[in-house]
């Protein structure tokens, strides 16, 4: 687990599940080949930049997962099958086939749990203090799923909250050229995702996901960029909910 600005001023609570790609030692290469960890299934590609930086410019503290997804998926609930991938995508991973209960639970253990864990203390500590808190979570996508271009820049992605994801898709689709997705390429569902609907929805959080499209942010350049963009959205949004009385004015 990574964390940066713990003391951070800002309403923004960010959250990457998909920040890192590190693997146990005991796991050795989970039977994948090295360029496999390049890939999406393994990470969010260029996530992490894009968290760093958007953390430093709002003075948000970010909380994020240095583990890979193909260990466990900090973005599912531990008993859906996509916990711990046997596919992703089209690639096989060997070293999640066939694997035995308390191997599972022992890497929800050590990885997904106290992640969580972190997660709920901090949110229960600032909505003890009466710090305002609205929950971000960040992700990117790969170009190219299963064969199907998405032609989307960023998508938004969120489930019960109406309050945080339509200002976000207005400050978003002001950006001139940008093709915004509302809900889309994915939307949030109790079944699918775990931090939005744990941390955001049953907190009663304004939440919403964001999601960049990787070769976007493929370089520190980009990465840059989009953190300079979401850093200068996120100020109006965080205005227009003072306005609207949402945030402590
Ligand atoms: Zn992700």
């Amino acid at each position: 687990m990574l964390e940066d600005n713990t003391a951070g001023s800002s309403p923004f609570l960010l959250t990457c599940d998909h920040y890192g790609r590190i693997i146990p030692r005991a796991l050795g290469d989970l039977g994948l080949p090295a360029d496999e960890f390049e890939r999406h299934i393994a990470w969010d590609v260029g996530i992490a930049g894009v968290a760093d930086a958007l953390s430093e410019r709002l003075d948000a503290h970010l909380i994020a997962q240095r583990y890979s997804r193909l260990v466990i998926d900090c973005n599912r609930p531990p008993e859906a099958p996509s916990s711990i991938p046997r596919l992703s995508e089209a690639t096989v991973i060997p070293g999640n086939e066939g694997l035995a209960a308390g191997a599972a639970q022992a890497r929800r253990a050590a990885i997904f749990d106290p992640y969580h864990r972190r997660i709920d203390e901090v949110i229960g500590r600032r909505l003890r203090d009466n710090i305002p808190t609205v929950l971000v979570a960040l992700h990117s996508f790969t170009p190219v799923y299963a064969g199907v271009a998405r032609p989307w820049h960023i998508g938004t992605l969120y489930h019960r909250d109406t309050r945080l994801p339509p200002l976000l898709v207005k400050y978003l689709r002001a950006e001139p050229g940008l093709v915004v997705g509302d809900n889309e390429p994915y939307a949030v569902s109790d079944d699918t995702d775990y931090t939005i609907p744990v941390h955001g929805e049953k907190r009663g959080l304004m939440n919403s996901g964001i999601e960049i499209r990787q070769d976007l942010i493929a370089d520190p350049a980009g990465q840059q960029q989009w953190a300079d963009r979401l850093a200068r959205i996120f100020a109006e949004i965080e205005a227009a909910l003072r306005a609207q009385g949402l945030l402590p004015r």
